[in-house]
C-alpha cells in the first residue's frame, strides 16, 4: 500500500525521501499518469505541498529564485518566456499545477522548459548535496540523483528572450529542435535536439547574426549527424537572432 505523506520542512521532506520505494510529488501533472500505469507501487508519495519555503519566489540583483512549488504559470516566470508568453506549454490546467522545478528534474516527462531555462543560465539547489548548486544543463545531463530532493531554481531574469522551436504538430506536441536566445547579464544561448533530450548552452557572447548562427550550427553539428536537423537548426537560429535583436521578442 502506498502511503501519502505531508512534510511541513525540507529537512523532514529530505529524511522522507531517503527511504527506498518513495517518490516526490510536487505538482504532480507527470506523477499521476505514471501512477495510473505503474506495475510496481511506491511505497510513500512525499507531497512538498505543505513544504512553505517550496511556494517562494525572489527576485535578488537581476536573478530570480522560484521554489520547488512554483507553478510554470506563475506571473514571476513570465519575463522567462518572452513575449509568446508560455502558452505553448502543455494545458492551462495542466500549466496552473505543473512546476519548473518538477519539469526539468522529471524522468517522465520531457522536460520542455529546460531549453530557455538553460538559456538564462539556471542553476539547481538540492537539498543535502554537497555545494548544493549545480547547473542545470549538468542536472539534464547526469540527472538527479534517487533520493535527492530538489528545492529551488536560481536563472537570470532576461531584458529579452526569444525561443523558436519545431514539432512534429502545432499544439501539444513535442519540442524536436529548438533554439533558445536571451539578452542580459548571465544569459546566452541554448539548443535542443530530439524530444525530452537534454539542451546545451551555446557560448554566442559574439552577437553577430553570422558568428551566432555559426555557433548554434557548430553546436547542432556536434549533437547530431543527421544534416536536415542540423539544417532546421541553423534556420531556427537565423530566426531567433533576428527577433532577439528587432522586434518582436520580448
Ligand atoms: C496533459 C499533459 C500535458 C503535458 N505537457 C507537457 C509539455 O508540453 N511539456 C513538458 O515538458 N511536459 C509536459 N507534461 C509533463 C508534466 O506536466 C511536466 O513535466 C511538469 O512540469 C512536471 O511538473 P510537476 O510539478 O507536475 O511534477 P510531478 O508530476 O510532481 O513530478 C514529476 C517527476 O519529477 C520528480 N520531482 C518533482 N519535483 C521534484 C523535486 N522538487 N525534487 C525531486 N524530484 C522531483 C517527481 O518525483 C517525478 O518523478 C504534460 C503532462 C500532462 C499530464
Amino acid at each position: 500500500m502506498t502511503v501519502d505523506l505531508y512534510p511541513s520542512s525540507w529537512a523532514d521532506a529530505a529524511s522522507a525521501v531517503r527511504e527506498d520505494g518513495t517518490v516526490v510529488v510536487a505538482g504532480g501533472t507527470g506523477i499521476q499518469p505514471w501512477l495510473n500505469t505503474a506495475t510496481a507501487r511506491p511505497t510513500a508519495l512525499v507531497h512538498l505541498s505543505r513544504v512553505a519555503q517550496a511556494w517562494d519566489t525572489e527576485h535578488s540583483a537581476g536573478e530570480l529564485t522560484i521554489g520547488a512549488m512554483v507553478a510554470v504559470d506563475h506571473p514571476v516566470l513570465t519575463p522567462c518566456f518572452g513575449g509568446e508568453g508560455i502558452g505553448w506549454f502543455a494545458t492551462p490546467a495542466v500549466r496552473r499545477r505543473a512546476t519548473a522545478v518538477g519539469n526539468v528534474v522529471s524522468r517522465l516527462g520531457p522536460r520542455e522548459l529546460a531549453t530557455p531555462l538553460v538559456a538564462l543560465g539556471a542553476r539547481l539547489h538540492s537539498h543535502g548535496h554537497a555545494g548544493s548548486w549545480q547547473s542545470l544543463e549538468e542536472v539534464l545531463r547526469e540527472g538527479l540523483p534517487p533520493g535527492r530532493l530538489a528545492t529551488r531554481l536560481r536563472l537570470h531574469i532576461p531584458e529579452r528572450i526569444v525561443y523558436h522551436r519545431m514539432s512534429a504538430r502545432r499544439r501539444l506536441s513535442r519540442v524536436e529542435l529548438g533554439v533558445c536566445a536571451a539578452l542580459g547579464p548571465g544569459c546566452g544561448a541554448a539548443i535542443v535536439i530530439g524530444s525530452g533530450a537534454a539542451a546545451v548552452r551555446v557560448d554566442t557572447s559574439d552577437s553577430a547574426a553570422a558568428n551566432f548562427v555559426a555557433a548554434i550550427r557548430a553546436q547542432a553539428a556536434a549533437m547530431s549527424d543527421d544534416a536536415r536537423r542540423i539544417a532546421t537548426v541553423t534556420a531556427l537560429a537565423a530566426r531567433v537572432h533576428r527577433d532577439l535583436h528587432g522586434r518582436t521578442g520580448r
